[in-house]
């Protein structure tokens, strides 16, 4: 049994003991992650992980839409790092629109118009490319973001820690889109609604380290081990086996990311 992390920001400072990340990861069945980056910096950084830590850890390339001191100048250097390294990525992201920064942007139509012209800018580099799209884009941002990618063509993409009103949720489902889940699911009501509507052939778990969590995880640092317990609450919800559930949602990942099953790394173990 194996599960993958579709969403894990490995080159995070928190992350300083990666060899026991994995470590902890394998000993839940949580054989790999996927790594997306926010910066130049980061992705970067991806680069080298993911040489030292080959099958454990897939990089994508992004430009996090909520960062506001991420200048024109990064975003130009994103586009030409995801042009240079194609061969090496397996996604595009994090990329998406802003939304929690607008709070504290000194230009709110301005954020939001320069966040929709990159995330138009993104796309069209995913289609030219060929790759897969890791979104964020949370709540009223989700119905737009699907616009946008259905304008640009984007045949692959998630919707990371997917929270958006009922209708956007439908129309992303219908297009074939992916969406995922944190281990938020465990404890928190509207994420346990979501699995409850989200074919299984259509879900992706994700721990979206280092982003602390409440619940049984206050005050711990997250980790990809804590997908295999999103996967137990996944199971609980929708009332299907464990193995189910490991078996679909890493196909899904396997099939957006394009990732070869035969690289993944075995289980260490499993409880
Ligand atoms: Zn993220």
């Amino acid at each position: 049994m194996m599960l993958i992390d579709t969403h894990c920001h490995l080159f995070s400072s928190e992350y300083a003991d990666l060899p026991g990340v994995l470590h902890r990861a394998r000993g839940r069945g949580v054989v790999a992650a996927v790594a997306p980056g926010v910066s130049p910096a980061s992705n970067l950084r991806l680069l080298t992980l993911a040489r030292a830590h080959p099958g454990a850890i897939w990089p994508c390339f992004g430009f996090h839409p909520e960062h506001l001191f991420l200048t024109e100048e990064d975003f130009q250097m994103v586009c030409a790092q995801v042009r240079e390294h194609r061969a090496a990525l397996v996604g595009l992201g994090e990329v998406g629109l802003p939304y929690y920064c607008l709070a504290d942007a000194p230009d709110v139509k301005a954020t939001a118009e320069a966040g929709r012209r990159r995330l138009r800018d993104l796309l069209g580099l995913a289609v030219d490319l060929d790759l897969p799209v890791s979104l964020h884009a949370p709540h009223e941002t989700a119905a737009e973001a699907f616009v946008l990618l259905r304008e640009a063509g984007v045949a692959r993409a998630a919707f990371h820690w997917h929270k958006a009103p009922e209708e956007a949720t439908r129309r992303i489902l219908e297009a074939g889109y992916f969406v995922s889940v944190t281990p938020e699911v465990c404890y928190r009501q509207r994420d346990r609604q979501l699995v409850k509507e989200v074919p299984l052939e259509q879900l992706l778990l994700e721990s979206d380290g280092p982003w602390p969590y409440e619940g049984e995880f206050t005050r711990m640092t997250t980790e990809p081990w804590m997908v295999g317990l999103a996967s137990n609450a996944v199971a609980r919800i929708k009332g299907i086996s464990l193995g189910e559930v490991a078996e679909q949602t890493t196909r899904n990942a396997a099939r957006l990311f394009g990732l070869d099953v035969g690289r993944l790394p075995a289980p260490r173990a499993w409880r």
